[in-house]
């Protein structure tokens, strides 16, 4: 590990440590070093003996702010700007109170979060896993993308705005999907999920690096993203009290599609 990070890791330590002394935290959120070198462990740190094992390198890749969702107040979460932007979109979403949720900032500057409580600099921060998708793809390049999924929903699992705790595709009342897991059933996993991420992508990339098919349909959902910007002015997690395009309907709404 670099000095840097290094050292990154020793001023997170002084935060959390403080936190813990004066009471206004009872847990952390964060990666710590796990057995083997080069997978860290997502872990609830309860006290200021926990912090020795804090990790904070390239390998730390993992959603955290989506753990935040059901544990008991209050928890700081060591934040990158996207995990930070989960908060605020599960804040306006109802599903967690910002009292009860501390965002220890890490990264290159303040002003890419879009809230936070503490900050930390890292003049190279940990990059996101987030690439550019192809802008869009016909329908033989979407169904060979489809052919190639395996529907094993890691790309759900890995997902910040995909916290129902029974996802359409599992639910048999009503029965939305096609049975099995033919072309159907993964075309309308996929155009189902995207459609329930309009404006609520915080364009982390990680469904994309969990796919074990290494499928790109991403470019559905940052097409859905943009849209959302363009007609809307949204962006997912990016102000608090905002309400999302699917949760803030008028008559009067304009009619785009978002694929050619
Ligand atoms: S890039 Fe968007 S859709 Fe993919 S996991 Fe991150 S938040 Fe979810
Ligand atoms: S992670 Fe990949 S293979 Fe699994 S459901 Fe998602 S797109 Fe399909």
């Amino acid at each position: 590990m670099t000095e840097e990070k290094l050292s990154i890791i020793e001023a997170l330590k002084t935060i959390c440590e403080d936190l813990f002394s004066k009471r206004v935290i009872s847990r952390v959120l964060a990666f710590t070093e796990g057995e083997i070198k080069e997978i860290p462990v997502v872990s609830l740190i309860t006290n200021p003996e926990g912090l020795k094992g804090l990790k904070w390198d390239e390998s730390c890749n993992k959603p955290l702010a989506k753990l935040l969702l059901g544990l008991k107040p209050k928890t700081a979460i060591i934040a990158r700007p996207y995990d930070a932007r989960a908060v605020v979109m599960y804040i306006n979403e109802n599903q967690l109170k910002r009292d009860d949720v501390f965002i220890i900032g890490v990264g290159k500057d303040a002003s890419d979060f879009p809230v936070f409580d503490a900050f930390a600099k890292d003049p190279s921060p940990l990059q996101s896993a987030r690439e550019p998708s192809p802008s869009r793809g016909s329908l033989d390049f979407f169904l060979a993308e489809i052919d190639r999924c395996i529907l094993c929903y890691a790309c759900r699992q890995a997902c910040w705005g995909c916290y129902c705790p029974s996802c359409f595709m599992e639910r048999g009342i009503p029965d939305w999907t096609p049975a099995g897991v033919g072309r159907e059933a993964k075309i309308a996993f996929h155009l189902g999920r995207t459609m329930h991420l309009a404006g609520r992508c915080v364009e982390c990339g990680g469904c994309k690096t969990a796919c074990p098919s290494g499928v790109n349909l991403k470019y559905l959902i940052d097409s859905l993203t943009q849209m959302c910007y363009e007609e809307y002015g949204h962006k997912a997690g990016m102000e608090e009290g905002a309400r999302d395009p699917l949760s803030d309907y008028r008559c009067d709404d304009g009619q785009p599609g978002f694929l050619e």
